[in-house]
């Protein structure tokens, strides 16, 4: 209680007046409440009520099931807010934000789908084999403004392309990086750089490297707050993987490296001077695990339907499971750094990926790379995307979670009840995209058959 009066003191300093106690849900979306400040102590004691199915948001407004939701009748689950997260937002006067810790009321542990504690957890057994993970992400997203009459309501903008690192008004002609780029800063969230895409209206935004629970959470708030931040210009920022056939995809690239703990305190364990390619056994075996693992590593990594449309040859995006020293045409590239900036960049994530599932199914599978202790197969040499060598990523989302059924000391790692809801609510997904009739199969078929 004296920790929650002296954030209460601080909000009331700044003029705050609500609190918006936000978590990601299963598929990686904000759900929030707002909560007036003088109800927060209570929210704080008993924790706020929110239903434990996951929501999608068709037109038709489904609600989706996870193991004990639907087919439990719709029970609560518990989302306490977590005081050291709060932060104020800069552009909603009066509101500040923190993170909330999701538990089943009936038992008071996390909640199994809660993706938060999944990550704790995979990152529990890191630290049992003296690991501490640290994570960089990369995300790209498409800004869209509204163009009514159009078949999908949207469209990019600005609709420059080939303004790769074009920094200025030639490539956003009206600002759009530098405004998200000072409100971010702002949110005190690790931004780091932007730039502009390959394609028009395409933006990167590059967050720095920290400890794997606070990347993940900082991941998280930055899709929200850019969502936010353009809705407020009313326009939409999309992490969706491939929104536009004609233009590249959006990855979320993420960085990863290991501190040791324990006698070694603070040494990068990626890094070897001595060893194959300057890189350590441990960062070697993490690639091993990571190729070994790819197929279902896909199904965190690349969650929807549309993900496996980024996917392809000369994208930039993967299409083969492999790894190479600084080539982005490989899925793991080892960037150029060595000593304290020895790396591994796992480049096969997309957009649309929940920050902590991405995050925690790369660690995991690079984990079980580091206890089976082999040795990864010879890295890609030149520009890539070579059948004859390496093996193809799942072409759907169907053959990923498949992948991640059949592969049991992953999905060992990451427990069985959030297994088993990921997979009940991505194969929902699945059927219902099946059902769906598309404009092509219209196109292609209703004149000529
Ligand atoms: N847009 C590419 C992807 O989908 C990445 C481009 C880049 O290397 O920045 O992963
Ligand atoms: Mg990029
Ligand atoms: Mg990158």
């Amino acid at each position: 209680i004296p920790d929650i009066r002296r954030h209460l003191e601080r909000l009331t300093a700044e003029g705050v007046d609500v609190v918006r106690v936000m978590y990601p849900d299963l598929i990686g979306t904000d759900r929030a409440r707002d909560v007036l400040v003088e109800h927060l102590p209570a929210a704080c004691e008993h924790g706020l009520a929110f239903c434990r199915a996951v929501y999608h948001t068709s037109p038709q407004g489904d609600v989706v099931p996870v193991a004990g939701g639907l087919d439990a009748g719709l029970p609560d689950v518990t989302v306490r807010p977590d005081l050291s997260t709060l932060t104020v937002l800069p552009w909603e006067p009066g509101v500040a934000t923190c993170l909330g810790e999701v538990t089943d009321p009936a038992t008071g542990a996390p909640a199994p789908e809660s993706p938060r504690d999944l990550l704790r957890s995979v990152l529990a057994r890191c630290a049992e084999q003296g690991l501490r993970p640290v994570v960089g992400p990369e995300l790209e997203y498409f800004l869209l403004a509204p163009a009514p009459g159009t078949p999908t309501g949207w469209r990019r903008a600005p609709e420059v392309t080939g303004a790769v690192y074009t920094a200025g008004l030639r490539a956003d002609p009206d600002n759009h990086l530098l405004r998200t780029l000072r409100q971010l800063r702002d949110l005190d969230i690790g931004v780091i750089t932007g730039n502009h895409e390959f394609d028009g209206g395409q933006y990167e935004i590059n967050l720095t490297h920290s400890d794997a629970l606070d990347a993940a959470d900082r991941s998280f708030r930055f899709k929200a707050a850019v969502k936010e931040l353009a809705r407020k210009e009313g326009r939409t920022a999309t992490f969706m993987a491939k929104p536009f056939g004609d233009a590249g995809g959006s990855g979320f690239h993420l960085h990863l490296s290991c501190e040791a703990t324990g006698e070694e305190g603070g040494r990068n364990a990626f890094d070897d001077p001595g060893g194959a390619y300057g890189l350590s056994a441990t960062a070697r075996h993490a690639v091993a695990g990571i190729v070994a693992h790819a197929p279902a590593l896909a199904a965190l990594a690349n969650p929807t339907v549309n993900s496996y449309k980024r996917f392809g040859p000369d994208t930039l995006a993967p299409w083969l499971i492999d790894w190479g020293l600084d080539n982005r045409s490989a899925m793991v590239r080892i960037p150029p750094e060595r000593g304290s900036g020895a790396r591994v960049e796992l480049r096969l994530g997309d957009a649309s990926a929940n920050p902590y599932l991405l995050v925690a199914g790369t660690i995991a599978a690079a984990l079980l790379g580091i206890r089976a202790g082999e040795e990864p197969p010879a890295p890609l040499e030149g520009y890539g995307y070579d059948t004859a060598r390496s093996g193809l990523l799942p072409t759907t989302l169907s053959a990923a979670l498949d992948a991640l059924e059949a592969d049991t000391a992953l999905t060992e790692l990451l427990g069985k009840g959030f297994t088993s809801s990921f997979l009940t609510y991505k194969r929902n997904e699945v059927e219902r995209f099946q059902r769906h009739v598309t404009d092509w199969e219209f196109t292609e078929y209703a004149y000529h058959l």
